[in-house]
């Protein structure tokens, strides 16, 4: 089955149980104080669950971009390095607004798992909240029930509030939840563990897919819960991993969502993927095909690349796949830019912003790309050398100030300062560099109105992101040129 069957099915399945399909809000949040993007399905019906809004339809479903790199849910500095976590993935979803419950939502998920996707029942494993006697939250025993008529016992396993209790943010609904793991081991290895092994949460081969969240508080501002006016339910899948149950693969980027893309960089680089986790070149190439989509959706979304707030997330995002194909595809010039295409190939058909905004995408990613490598080689030069004084000093901790100096005025990664000092079984002055970091954030607190000014044009975009208009195209480019 093709990713878009895949993710088609999802959609009609949620339809035949009455659903509303609506389609993914932006990636970029603009009107919320709270988020910069959309981290979850739920992002944008938080006004839903908070009763400030009537929802259109008390059962929806849908695929939301989402985009995990900053806030409470980072997932940056996994991405590349494990196959399962991107920056940007789908997150499929199906929402009851006080309508069904437990019962029904559980019931959906077990149904379409097995029965229309067809996966293995002894492949699944379920978790529900044990309680946190800390919040006087009780252990979730309706969901243990509901499961126990669908799955043997011991495959329902206690989850701690870390992995079970859903927040989105620090303040905001939330609520027990209940995950769906898949057990991607092949029989072999399987055979060779027995009884509580088997869930082994952190094996890479034993992936969570699927959240199902019963949404019954809402954290305030001061941190304490308080019950909702109504009971509500907020399921989360993640698409890419779904695909890669349904594919057979033991890697998301193994799927036909990132096959094309890591053809692409094949063909551009030179260079052949062959899937090694720990493999620098396999981890560049698993980083760029990962970031070039976070980056194209933002940009096709409304957030071109900025010195601060969101747009300044997006340009870290991409300098980090810059600098990986720098060093460890050996790419010196402009790349990137050339898997616009590809991209909207693959998934312009579900998402026209992508084939609506190529050009634009394009073209931006094409100046970022060509600016930056003119810098990123002095930053590493520079990194050089602040390693060699480390090292005639007798020192083994590079000084969290210079890379942060490195970071900040060169925009180099800093978790590429510290695979760098790592070769050189060197570490990095963490502290120090948190402290700069902080420092930073103050000044650009102050700083911050200035910052918008050069952004002027582009920051007062309508609420509801329309397009870019050529002019809008030509003032970012021609801006861009005089900033840099
Ligand atoms: P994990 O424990 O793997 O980090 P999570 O518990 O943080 O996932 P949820 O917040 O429960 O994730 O999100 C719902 C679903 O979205 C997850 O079950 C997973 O399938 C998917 N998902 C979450 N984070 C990512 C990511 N960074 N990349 C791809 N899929 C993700
Ligand atoms: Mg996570
Ligand atoms: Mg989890
Ligand atoms: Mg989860």
């Amino acid at each position: 089955m093709t990713s878009q069957q895949i993710r088609q099915q999802f959609l009609d399945y949620f339809k035949s149980k009455g659903h509303q399909i609506v389609p993914s809000a932006p990636i970029v949040l603009k009107d919320d104080p709270t988020l910069m993007f959309s981290n979850s399905g739920m992002t944008q019906f938080k006004d839903y669950f908070l009763g400030y809004k009537v929802p259109t339809s008390l059962r929806i479903a849908d695929t939301q971009k989402c985009l995990r790199v900053s806030g409470k849910h980072n997932d940056l500095d996994d991405v590349g390095r494990d196959t399962y976590h991107h920056t940007m993935f789908e997150m499929l979803g199906n929402w009851s607004f006080g309508d069904y419950f437990k019962k029904e939502a559980i019931e959906f998920a077990w149904q379409l798992l097995t029965e229309v996707y067809q996966i293995p029942k002894e492949n699944l494993y379920v978790t529900i909240f044990e309680g946190d006697a800390s919040e006087n939250l009780v252990r979730d025993t309706d969901a243990y029930n509901f499961w126990k008529s669908h799955i043997a016992e011991d495959r329902i396993i206690n989850g701690n509030k870390k992995d079970n209790f859903w927040e989105m943010g620090e303040s905001g609904p939330c609520g027990p939840c209940s995950e769906i793991h898949v057990d991607l081991r092949s029989d072999e290895e399987k055979a060779k563990i027995s009884g509580l092994d088997l869930v082994n949460n952190d094996h890479p081969q034993v992936v969570e897919i699927w959240n199902l969240v019963f949404m019954e508080f809402n954290r305030k501002a001061d941190g304490s819960l308080e019950k909702l006016p109504k009971q509500h339910v907020d399921t989360g899948m993640g698409f890419e991993r779904l695909c890669m149950a349904l594919q057979g693969k033991k890697s998301n980027y193994d799927t036909d969502v990132f096959t094309p893309l890591i053809s692409k960089v094949e063909q551009l680089s030179g260079k052949k993927y062959e899937g090694i986790l720990e493999n620098e070149k396999d981890i560049a190439i698993r980083v760029v095909v990962d970031h070039i989509r976070a980056v194209a959706f933002a940009i096709a979304d409304g957030q071109l690349p900025a010195n601060g707030g969101a747009g300044y997330v997006i340009r870290r995002i991409l300098r980090r796949a810059i600098s990986y194909s720098y060093r460890f595809l050996g790419m010196k010039e402009p790349f990137l830019y050339q898997l616009v295409a590809v991209l909207k190939n693959d998934m312009g058909s579900f998402f026209p912003e992508l084939v609506k905004q190529e050009k634009l995408v394009t073209e931006v990613i094409r100046e970022e790309e060509s600016s930056f490598l003119k810098t990123i080689e002095h930053g590493l030069k520079r990194i050089d050398l602040i390693i060699s004084e480390t090292i005639a000093k007798g020192e083994k901790t590079l000084p969290g100030t210079e890379v942060f100096e490195l970071y900040d005025t060169y925009g180099f990664p800093a978790d590429l300062s510290r695979i760098i000092a790592e070769e050189k079984q060197l570490t990095v002055d963490e502290k120090g560099f948190d402290e700069e970091m902080e420092k930073q954030k103050q000044r650009s607190k102050k700083s911050s109105a200035q910052k918008v000014h050069d952004w002027v044009i582009l920051e007062e975009k309508p609420e509801i992101f329309v397009g870019y208009d050529q002019t809008e195209v030509e003032t970012y480019i021609t801006r861009y040129r005089k900033i840099e």
